[in-house]
């Protein structure tokens, strides 16, 4: 039943046993409300929009846009009769085609292999060496040079590019991880961390493509580490539950990425276990000085520990709060102090040589060359980490 104007009911449909009627929230984002009237007993079965996204998923891209335009127009023809006007129309149309447009630019830069990988250092809090890194993926953009993943990740995700994207982010880093460990000189194996985004998540074929990924470059499981954000996870809990379990059960770990952000409740850590939290960087940027900041940190690290999770903090930049988050007794950290995420080279450099690594002196402005120097004339630590 729809409520239209001035609270007229109007009914839609009759359904029968086993039917469903729907709008086309699929494609569409907007909120909407109706309400239906059981005139038997009946069993509801909720669908989430991701169960009905996979399946749309398959379409063509081309598809969906259309889909979306006509009812774009649809809306606002009905506008304009409202006193809306044909401008409105034009421009939603013209932001439409100007998303297709560069999600088939992004299309290209895959079949071109424009794509690329930078790995950031995961740095151990007791003794400054490299446990392992996180690729983050980047877009080798023939005239705008490097583009970030905020730019075209939410773009691939309205389709299915996204899966495309994980299936060749899963190899690569898979395969740097093996060149890489076998530079460390057998001071430990690393593990690479990849993200996962919530689309991914909810795809029937991620298990078979971490699996595929291991195969094709032999790479242990357990040096492969997913990552999962809070948000994704509590809004696709059941899904989580099992890719997580999957994951874990054969070898992979699993972090929940921007921890702290995404559910104001730790009630979700109840259904699944996860080897890591990686604490937000947002709860890293105020720890010198909000006492209250420190207790939240304490209270993470507690729980954690109490359920044999490690801890990588976030966004870490200068050396107090390095210093702070290791008398906290926090395991790992990442963030620019240690190094900016970095080609595959000079990820390499890094595991060769004791942080501060002097390449930086290269890839980051003079400004920030002096406060590598500073910070390593300040460091409590000799060259190969020991405490002086
Ligand atoms: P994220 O997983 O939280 O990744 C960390 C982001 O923080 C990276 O940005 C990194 O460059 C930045 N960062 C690292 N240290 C610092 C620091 O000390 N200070 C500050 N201000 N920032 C720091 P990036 O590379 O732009 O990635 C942004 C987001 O894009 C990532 O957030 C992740 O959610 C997503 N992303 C990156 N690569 C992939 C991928 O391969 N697949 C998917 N699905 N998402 C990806
Ligand atoms: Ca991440
Ligand atoms: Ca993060």
């Amino acid at each position: 039943m729809f409520r239209g104007r001035k609270g007229r009911r109007k009914v839609l449909a009759l359904l029968g046993p086993g039917e469903v009627i729907g709008e086309m929230a699929v494609i569409d984002h907007g909120p909407r409300t109706a309400s239906a009237v059981a005139k038997k007993p009946t069993r509801l079965r909720r669908i989430t929009r991701e169960h009905l996204e996979n399946k749309v998923d398959a379409a063509d891209p081309l598809i969906r846009v259309l889909l979306r335009l006509i009812l774009q127009r649809y809306r606002a023809a009905v506008a304009g009769k409202r006193g809306g006007g044909r401008k409105r129309a034009d421009a939603v149309r013209r932001a439409a085609l100007s998303r297709l447009r560069f999600a088939q630019e992004i299309e290209q830069g895959l079949e071109r292999e424009q794509f690329m990988l930078h790995y950031q250092p995961i740095v151990s809090l007791d003794g400054l060496h490299i446990a392992g890194f996180e690729a983050l993926v980047r877009w080798n953009h023939p005239t705008r040079g490097l583009v970030p993943p905020s730019e075209f990740v939410p773009v691939m995700e309205e389709g299915e590019l996204i899966q495309r994207l994980g299936r060749w982010v899963l190899k690569g880093a898979c395969a740097a991880v093996k060149r890489l460990n076998a530079r460390t000189n057998g001071a430990g194996p690393l593990f690479v961390c990849v993200n996962l985004s919530g689309r991914e998540l909810v795809n029937p074929t991620v298990i078979d493509n971490i699996q595929e990924a291991l195969r094709a470059t032999s790479v242990p499981a357990g040096s492969l580490r997913i990552e999962i954000t809070e948000s994704a996870l509590v809004s696709n809990l059941d899904f989580a539950v099992s890719v997580i379990g999957r994951c874990r059960g054969m070898g992979v770990q699993v972090a929940v990425d921007d921890f702290g952000t995404g559910y104001s409740s730790l009630n979700y850590l109840r259904h699944f276990a996860v080897d890591t939290l990686k604490i937000d960087r947002s709860f890293v940027r105020p720890v010198n000085t909000e006492e209250n900041n420190r207790q939240i940190l304490r209270t993470i690290r507690d729980l954690a520990h109490a359920m044999n999770m490690t801890i990588v903090a976030e966004g870490v930049e200068d050396l107090a709060q390095m210093r702070m988050l290791r008398d906290l007794g926090l395991e790992h950290a990442q963030g620019y102090l240690f190094s900016r995420p970095a080609g595959e080279s000079e990820a390499a450099v890094m595991l060769d040589t004791p942080w501060p690594w002097s390449f930086e002196r290269r890839l980051v402005p003079r400004r920030e060359e002096r406060r590598a120097a500073a910070v390593a004339r300040l460091l409590p630590f000799g060259p190969s980490g020991e405490r002086a």
